[in-house]
């Protein structure tokens, strides 16, 4: 729905709460049944959406099945196979002060979750937090974004077609309709976007206290040292940059490059993007840009640097293919924007020291990328420079394996998803201790005998 008043949101939210509250979706059978009426709904729509994911950012059917359906799809799976051992009660150890007791955690859903998704994986980055919200047990509000218009109608038709509004319901629309939902006290938010609004969604989110996650971007990088394969480096890279013409979070956002090994890569890169996409990125594999102000954004972008490879863009049809560029002067705007589109500016190193300084100047990066066969290089990046996560000679694959935390830290966001870690994320912890009812220590309450001091001091304190 495209919520026209305020008040029906907020009626929404309140019919979601008390809908968890009254135990309708809690129970291991209920959650599953939510699932599978996701997987089936899935299923049914899958047409549509191929063709919505096609208008609103031209992804190959190749990069719509594998980066959007089977992503969600085997998400979908691992909770189906895993959710009874996860809902499990974790029974954990009873220390000496607290005997005689059994201790354990039992894992709790937050209530109505509110998801806010971006428009780059328009169909991946709703569903895949959803999926992770019901196994939970909560009910979810998704805010689908407003720049993907086609996939984003898909969606509310499916889940109107398919669920109840007060387990999954879909609110459109643009800053807004959000605002109004920011308003509401949901019991989780989960945004996924960029820095700018999740500091927004974090100062929103205050105001009720209401537990987040942020998934945001950044600047990720891509060391590449003298040992590699410089042919299969450039093959990942590209791929890396090139997926969804660019628009990835977790793309490589810019390169750090052994200095003597910079001409052969560039070479290489050049040599793939052809054999990956043909002449001037023009065949059915290369993606679109969303919409003519990010293209106006990416092209200012190219201003006063040094192109090494590039291609011809067309405004009209959206096409941008991949440029790469030397680093270019410092005050250039490319050293901290991210780059969310397909450049690849080239920095060079001699000495290793040199690339900690230059990753450090834009920190905590959502993903940083290490090609070499010097493992002593790459243990020592991996436990020196703090990123969301790490995937070494290769690109963006260590998205794809759930058993994996996905997320970023600090600018980057904060928590993370994936497989248990999803479910873990939207329930709370819950902690109990159950005493036994038959003997308990007279010595713990007062009044206190010296001797009982002593002893507990010595024992605490040794
Ligand atoms: P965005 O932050 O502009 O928008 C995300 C959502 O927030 C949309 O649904 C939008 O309607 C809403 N929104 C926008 N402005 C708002 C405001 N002022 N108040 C309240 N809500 C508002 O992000 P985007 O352009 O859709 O996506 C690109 C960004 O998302 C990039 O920074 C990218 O790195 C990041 N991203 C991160 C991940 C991740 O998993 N970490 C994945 C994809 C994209």
């Amino acid at each position: 729905m495209k919520p026209t008043v305020k008040a029906s949101v907020t009626a929404l939210r309140k019919r979601q709460q008390l809908f968890v509250q009254q135990g309708n979706i809690r129970a291991y059978e209920q959650r599953i049944t939510q699932l599978k009426n996701l997987k089936t709904a899935i299923m049914t729509y899958e047409d549509r959406l191929f063709d919505a994911l096609r208008k609103d950012l031209k992804k190959s059917d190749f990069e719509i099945m594998f980066t959007e359906i089977a992503f969600v799809v085997q998400e979908l799976n691992d909770h189906l196979k895993h959710l009874r051992r996860w809902m499990r009660p974790k029974k954990v150890k009873t220390n000496l002060l607290t005997q005689p007791a059994k201790s354990y955690i039992v894992y709790e859903p937050y209530g109505s979750v509110l998801v806010i998704a971006p428009w780059n994986y328009p169909f991946q980055l709703a569903m895949v937090p959803v999926i992770g919200a019901l196994s939970a047990g909560n009910s979810v509000v998704i805010k689908p974004s407003e720049h993907a218009p086609y996939t984003s109608q898909v969606i509310e038709d499916m889940m109107e077609d398919f669920f109840d509004e007060s387990v999954v319901a879909v609110v459109q629309g643009e800053v807004k309709e959000t605002t109004w939902l920011l308003d509401e006290p949901f019991d989780y938010i989960f945004f996924t976007g960029s820095p700018k609004v999740g500091s927004i969604v974090m100062k929103a989110a205050s105001k009720y206290l209401t537990p987040l996650t942020l998934e945001l971007g950044g600047k990720s990088p891509c060391i590449v040292d003298e040992t590699v394969d410089v042919k299969s480096a450039a093959k990942k890279i590209i791929f890396g940059k090139t997926i969804n013409a660019g628009q990835t979070c977790i793309a490589p956002d810019y390169l750090i490059v052994k200095e003597s090994i910079k001409p052969q890569l560039v070479e290489a890169m050049k040599a793939s993007l052809l054999e990956m996409y043909g002449e001037n990125s023009s065949n059915e594999f290369y993606g679109g840009i969303i919409h003519e102000r990010h293209f106006d954004r990416l092209e200012a972008l190219l201003k006063d640097t040094k192109i090494l490879v590039k291609g011809k863009t067309n405004k009209e049809k959206l096409h941008f293919p991949l440029h790469i560029i030397d680093a270019p002067k410092d005050d250039h705007p490319i050293h901290h924007e991210e780059i969310f589109g397909p450049i690849l500016p080239i920095y060079t190193y001699q000495n290793d020291e040199e690339i900690e300084q230059l990753v450090r100047q834009e920190a905590n990066p959502l993903a940083m990328y290490i090609f070499s066969n010097n493992k002593r290089f790459r243990d020592e990046l991996v436990e020196t420079i703090p990123a969301g996560g790490v995937c070494l000679n290769d690109t963006i694959f260590h998205i794809v394996n759930p058993h994996l935390p996905f997320g970023g830290r600090g600018r980057s966001g904060n928590g993370a998803y994936h497989g248990v870690h999803s479910f873990l994320t939207y329930s709370h912890q819950k902690s109990v201790l159950q005493k036994s009812s038959h003997f308990d220590l007279s010595q713990k309450y007062p009044p206190y005998s010296p001797n009982i001091y002593q002893t507990f001091k010595k024992f605490l304190m040794r």
